[in-house]
């Protein structure tokens, strides 16, 4: 059964942004929000039940001497204290009666004490501790002091805790119109950096788009405001020149191509038809024009191969046939098939080969290495017609160089190169023609078999085109 493969769900910049702002905004306001209201409920109790304290030591002081005040008097002072500090004050006497203030037409607290005075009698009692023998306790709505002052005597302050809970509701009101605020200023702004962020990627894919049509003219860079966008957008550029560049030279090479077909093809069917017309029955008339006919098939045949083998080597398609064999007799062999060249152009073939050095490769496509490397010697050799070949074993490693005597390679084109469908400008009208292709068969399969190679070339003087090959000490062709 094919399984199906999910694909993950994609957000915009815009969506993922504004979602992260909006919640992180949302958590900042609800630690904010929680951290100020318990901070301002704590600091407002505190303030609270200090002026009780301090309420508290005042009062004290009034009671210690009460044979020097009459009830009235105490009474008086009880209700001008509570009234200044806006405070419930009752001295109580031991069953929770309110004992003072009592003037009439003022009403006492209707509240019994009783209760309250019942779960603290002993605590309050056995507290022997030096000053004001009570406590401070909190509920939600009050703050309040109970304290001893002798036996029969107690001492009551409460002051309401409802400033400190509307301080509190006016703060949490102002928390959340904050929130508002925040959270919109923080929908606005995830908006602008979105678009900030997201615009140039429009762009940038919109750019990619007509570079995908073929339009090469199009510059990635832009106003990007950021660095990476910067660098993506080189990158981008490069891989636009590095595109360019191939399109060309495919062009070139179709171009090349069709010319370099045409020729041969049209030579066989000149020859053909002179052979039909003209020499069919002089034999050696007719065996030269059916050698010109055999040549071009041949050249033909090598421009097709070398085309066919590269895209097989870089497809991955071809697999190497490793055998051993004596690599010093193979290149002698390669160099026999330029002999005509030789025997019929003068050229010069100097070799300097070490006898019976042995390597592990595929054979068929290390001959296309050697035969190449020799070709464009000869083809791009000085008018010395020279051509050096050399094969020397240095430790485990066997140095093949291939050297001429040309106007060498200018250093800026020394990359370029090993590129398919490179071709210099001088690709000159020699015994052997080329495709652009040669060096890069040469390169994919170096590559293939991870043998060091390279070229040292010299303006004017020539070049060296070498492949480094490890020995094989097995020296038994397999
Ligand atoms: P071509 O068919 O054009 O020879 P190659 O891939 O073999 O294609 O070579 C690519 C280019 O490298 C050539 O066009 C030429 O400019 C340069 N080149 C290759 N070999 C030599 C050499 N021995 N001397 C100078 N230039 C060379």
């Amino acid at each position: 059964m094919k399984r199906q493969t999910r694909k993950p769900k994609l957000y915009s910049i815009d969506h993922i942004l504004w979602s992260n702002f909006t919640l992180f905004s949302v958590l900042l306001l609800v630690f904010v929000s929680l951290f100020c209201v318990a901070t301002v409920r704590n600091s407002l109790r505190k303030q609270v039940i200090s002026s009780i304290n301090s309420v508290t030591i005042e009062t004290y002081r009034y009671l210690e001497h009460p044979e020097s005040t009459s009830p009235e008097d105490l009474s008086r002072y009880l209700l001008s204290v509570s009234s200044a500090n806006g405070m419930q004050i009752y001295v109580l006497n031991a069953q929770g009666e309110v004992v003072a203030p009592t003037i009439e037409g003022l009403p006492g607290s209707d509240q019994n004490y009783f209760e309250l005075l019942e779960q603290h009698r002993e605590e309050l009692r056995s507290n022997t501790e030096e000053g004001y023998r009570g406590f401070v306790e909190t509920s939600k709505e009050t703050a309040f002091f109970l304290g001893i002052v002798n036996d029969d005597t107690y001492l009551y302050i409460s002051r309401s805790l409802d400033l400190v809970n509307d301080s509190l509701k006016f703060a949490q009101i102002q928390i959340l119109l904050l929130s508002g605020f925040v959270l919109l200023a923080s929908f606005l702004l995830s908006g602008y950096v979105a678009m900030r962020l997201s615009h140039p990627f429009a762009e940038v894919a919109n750019k990619a788009k007509k570079l995908a049509n073929g339009d090469f003219s199009v510059d990635f860079n832009g106003k990007y405001y950021y660095r990476e966008m910067g660098e993506l957008a080189a990158g981008l550029n490069d891989m636009r020149d590095e595109l360019s560049r191939s399109s060309q030279m495919q062009k070139e090479l179709i171009a090349n191509v069709s010319h370099d077909m045409k020729t041969p093809l049209t030579m066989i069917k000149a020859y053909a038809s002179m052979i039909q017309e003209i020499s069919g029955d002089n034999k050696e008339k007719r065996q030269m024009h059916t050698k010109v006919i055999i040549d071009e098939a041949d050249r033909l045949t090598t421009l097709v191969n070398d085309i066919l083998n590269l895209s097989k080597i870089q497809a991955g398609m071809d697999t190497l046939q490793l055998s051993v064999f004596n690599f010093s007799e193979f290149i002698y062999s390669i160099i026999q098939k330029f002999e005509y060249l030789q025997e019929t152009q003068n050229y010069i073939f100097e070799t300097d080969i070490e006898s019976d050095l042995y390597i592990e490769a595929d054979r068929g496509k290390i001959g296309q290495v050697v035969y190449n490397l020799i070709g464009n010697a000869v083809t791009y050799t000085g008018e010395d017609k020279k051509i050096f070949v050399s094969l020397k074993r240095e430790k485990q490693l066997l140095h093949f160089r291939v050297r001429d005597t040309g106007k060498g390679i200018p250093e800026n084109e020394i990359a370029a190169i090993w590129d398919r469908y490179y071709r210099s400008s001088e690709a000159h009208k020699r015994p052997i023609q080329g495709t652009g292709l040669g060096l890069s068969i040469v390169k994919t399969i170096c590559e293939k078999h991870k043998l060091h190679f390279g070229v040292d070339s010299e303006v004017g003087k020539g070049s060296t085109f070498y492949v480094d090959f490890p020995l094989c000490e097995e020296d038994k062709e397999t």
